[in-house]
């Protein structure tokens, strides 16, 4: 699974950090119930196993509801039992009975709503199987969940639009499994450790193509119609895993060694399905090779759901995307936004779908995969920069929240089983296993993935089986590491200082532990230290505390890089002088020590060395160093030379944020002798470059930049260009922008970051609408865009969005003496 709120919720943390603190001391003053990190998550017992799920289906559009008939086949695990257990959560069930030959007889059963407890006919033995049947409507509209508030959207299975009433949104039926909601719509023994094969027949509207698991092995036209299709999967898998979609999408095919690649995608995108999912074989490719364990399933589909609750689901041959991977064609001018998700869910068919975290609290080992899959994917796509910023962007995101160093990666302990997806789970067991990779070596690594993926294939994984796996392949005890990361919190922070001893001949280095955790970590740390131009290369342990490291250096070296290859799980603060940072860039041998060079030199300017770093990284070959480049440029002591640089780079950069950063520049430097080029790149096809230059324009001349704002509001508007005509026409035009704004507010996916951009200007319009009913309606519309971000997220987003935006509009209103308008916002906020 992959949620997208992480760039969201690090935007609202920073926009918001001393008020979402107040609200922080505040909530902890509450009787807060801990009594969750007392209750160890054990891995579910297996009494029965299932072995085969047959499922016949019809759905009630008008009632959100499936009608079903379920065929299971078990088998007692070890110990001979009498009972079954069934998970079946809000079902209607009609029968239940026990199937010998043709023949059905009736078995007794309790039912409480969540779980359905059968009594079979006899005591069954591990050596024996059986068969139930039930009868049975899934009505995920009336699952209420069970006191955890995580599980809100965990219906199983949506109706999207049934009635067909809103125009706006086709009529889709999909399916979200995990973690534990499949048995909403099946009964089942809805756990990770249980495995079974399937075959589903599903009735479904004759205008509607179907998706399910495994391979449509038969359609028949029912001449009323509706069309049966029957989906076959003869391998096993896990119950979350299950899937449907249903809905009105082109289908398009690709193929990989004989077995079917397909993109199931609504109409309207058809053209650039190829665009968006055609790496797909490249990469089945790619992971093949790497893992030395073929593709292990009969197919691979693609589809897209709307309103779908996460970012994106690894579905057993049926991945299920956000809908916000459809992208046009315009906007695929700036590259594919969705290609790191296409590569995570695709990873996952093997670290998740062949073999699957036994619980849980074991889920790094499906989740960490597919999150360093990203990396290595760009590594091979778009070079080794690529991957590199992949991996420290991952690194930056889980540094950025204090709070998840208290989290153990492998988790015994949560309050609920939402809780464990995470930036533990997914960024930081991501970096882990990128520092397990330098350490045993590139062979090793994937030997050792070879090895875990095949003795655990079609069965359950831990990290404790991924230990084994390393140890039989390498040799080596690393009982050390897994310890110290995956069955331990936190990281370290070091203070790395240096010191030349011109009389010893020497330099020193001193690392220094500081992390106020009562733990210490053991990190093989690689040194460089370059001498009179020469690399000299050293391998230290930093163990203590402190820890000192002599060097020999006949002059002061030009660079000490500690960390040369830029793998270790750290948060560093590292004095060295700029001349040193200045050396690195010329002699990196890798993108962070480009990066870490230019972010020093941008914050030293004054510096020569410093400023010779910017004005050579300006050229670098990656757009991220780029970028860096451009924003370190400051506007009031620019000169002609660099300004020239900057008109080009905003002209001719080939990636579309480069062009966007250097329009940044122009437009903070201000000329208006820019206005032509300004007016000119509005109507550039980059959506990015648009908007950049209109943002710009408003600087120079805002009555112009609000007449082409008003010109382009009748255009499908995405990305930046949307966010700054909705701020342009929110700021100089009236309310009469409303229905303009609001409907392109509605049109954006939650998860996309223009929607948490769009929100400011938004709620500045609010405070000048003054019909009560289009008020209502935006204060609506935010409520819904605060309610629909799940609750791992919501202590980062909800002081957010009650303190800043309907907090700002609540305000005004009041200010303005509209009482009215203000209680439609004070009845939104909560009690305080
Ligand atoms: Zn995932």
């Amino acid at each position: 699974m992959k949620h997208l709120f992480i760039g969201l919720s690090i935007l609202c943390s920073s926009l918001f950090q001393p008020l979402s603190h107040d609200l922080l001391a505040q909530g902890n003053n509450a009787q807060v119930d801990t009594s969750w990190k007392n209750t160890y998550r054990a891995t579910a017992t297996k009494t029965n196993n299932l072995k085969h799920t047959k499922l016949v289906a019809s759905f009630n559009y008008e009632k959100a509801q499936m009608n079903g008939e379920v065929w299971l086949k078990l088998q007692p695990h070890f110990y001979p039992t009498n009972e079954l257990v069934l998970d079946a959560k809000a079902m209607d069930i009609k029968e239940v009975a026990l199937v010998q030959g043709s023949a059905k007889s009736k078995l007794n059963y309790r039912y409480d709503s969540m779980q359905l407890h059968i009594d079979l006919n006899k005591t069954y033995t591990a050596k024996e199987t059986y068969t139930v049947y039930i009868k049975y409507i899934a009505r995920p509209n009336e699952f209420k969940g069970q006191g955890s508030e995580a599980i809100r959207d965990a219906k199983g299975m949506y109706f999207i639009n049934p009635l067909g009433t809103d125009k706006e949104k086709p009529t889709q039926i999909w399916t979200q499994g995990e973690t534990e909601a499949s048995s909403v719509w099946i009964p089942t023994i809805d756990k990770t450790n249980q495995k079974t094969t399937q075959e589903f027949y599903l009735t479904v509207p004759s205008k509607y193509v179907s998706l399910s698991n495994g391979l449509l092995v038969k359609q028949t036209d029912l001449k009323n119609g509706f069309r049966e299709d029957v989906w076959k999967m003869d391998l096993p898998h896990s119950p979350y895993l299950f899937f449907i979609g249903i809905g009105d999408y082109a289908v398009i095919k690709d193929s990989y060694k004989g077995k079917e690649v397909s993109y199931y995608i609504e109409k309207a995108y058809e053209k650039e399905a190829r665009k968006i999912y055609g790496n797909t074989p490249q990469m089945i490719a790619f992971f093949e090779s790497k893992l030395g364990v073929p593709f292990p399933w009969s197919k691979y589909a693609q589809i897209s759901g709307r309103d779908f609750v996460s970012g994106a689901m690894e579905n057993t041959t049926a991945t299920l995307h956000s809908d916000a991977v459809q992208q046009d064609a315009r906007e695929l001018i700036d590259g594919n936004n969705w290609e790191s998700t296409i590569a995570h869910e695709l990873f996952h068919q093997w670290f998740g779908d062949y073999v699957t975290a036994e619980s849980w609290s074991n889920i790094t080992v499906n989740e960490s995969f597919a999150d360093y899959s990203q990396t290595l994917w760009f590594e091979h796509s778009q070079g080794k920069d690529a991957g590199a910023y992949e991996n420290y962007t991952a690194l930056r995101n889980y540094l950025s929240s204090p709070t998840d160093a208290e989290k153990d990666l492998v988790r015994f302990f949560y309050k609920d089983k939402e809780d464990v997806f995470d930036l533990v789970s997914y960024q930081k067991g991501g970096r882990i296993l990128n520092m397990l990779r330098h350490l045993v070596g590139d062979e090793a690594f994937f030997a050792s993935l070879n090895k875990y993926l095949t003795d655990n294939k079609f069965s359950n994984g831990s990290a404790i089986k991924l230990k084994l796996a390393f140890e039989a392949v390498t040799g080596k005890d690393l009982n050390w590491f897994f310890n110290q990361w995956y069955f331990g919190n936190g990281h370290p922070y070091v203070r790395i200082q240096q010191k030349y001893l011109a009389d010893q001949q020497k330099v020193l280095v001193t690392i220094q532990q500081t992390q106020t955790q009562n733990k210490l970590f053991s990190l093989p740390v690689g040194v460089d230290v370059y001498v009179q131009g020469k690399r000299n290369h050293y391998e230290v342990w930093s163990k203590n505390r402190l820890d000192s490291f002599y060097f020999p250096a006949a002059v002061a070296p030009d660079n000490v890089n500690i960390d040369n290859d830029k793998v270790l799980l750290w948060a560093k603060d590292e004095a060295k002088p700029i001349e040193q940072f200045a050396f690195q860039y010329k002699n990196a041998r890798n993108f962070m020590d480009r990066y870490e060079a230019v972010n020093e030199a941008g914050a030293n300017l004054k510096n020569p060395a410093a400023k010779a770093v910017i004005e050579a990284a300006i050229k670098d070959s990656f757009h991220i160093i780029r970028s860096i480049a451009l924003n370190s440029y400051n506007p009031a002591s620019i000169d002609a030379t660099m300004e020239q640089q900057v008109i080009r780079l905003a002209e001719k950069d080939p990636v579309s944020t480069v062009r966007e950063d250097a329009i940044n520049v122009m437009s903070k430097i201000n000329k208006s002798t820019y206005q032509p080029y300004f007016e000119k790149w509005v109507y550039d096809s980059s959506y990015t470059v648009a908007g950049a230059a209109l943002a710009a324009l408003e600087q120079l001349d805002s009555a112009k930049a609000l007449t082409i704002a008003k010109q382009f509001s009748y255009q499908i508007l995405k990305k930046r260009l949307n966010t700054v005509v909705a701020t342009i026409l929110t700021k100089y035009g009236d309310q009469d922008v409303f229905d303009f704004v609001a409907s392109n507010y509605a049109k954006l996916n939650i998860q996309s970051s223009e929607k948490f951009e769009l929100t400011a200007p938004f709620a500045q319009l609010l405070i000048k609408t003054t019909d009560p009913l289009k008020f209502k309606k935006g204060i609506d519309m935010i409520v819904e865009f605060r309610e629909a971000i799940p609750q791992g997220y919501r202590s980062q987003s909800d002081p957010y969005f009650n303190f800043k935006i309907l907090g700002d509009i609540l305000k005004a209103k009041k200010q303005k003496g509209e009482t009215e308008l203000a209680n439609i916002v004070s009845a939104v906020l909560p009690k305080m």
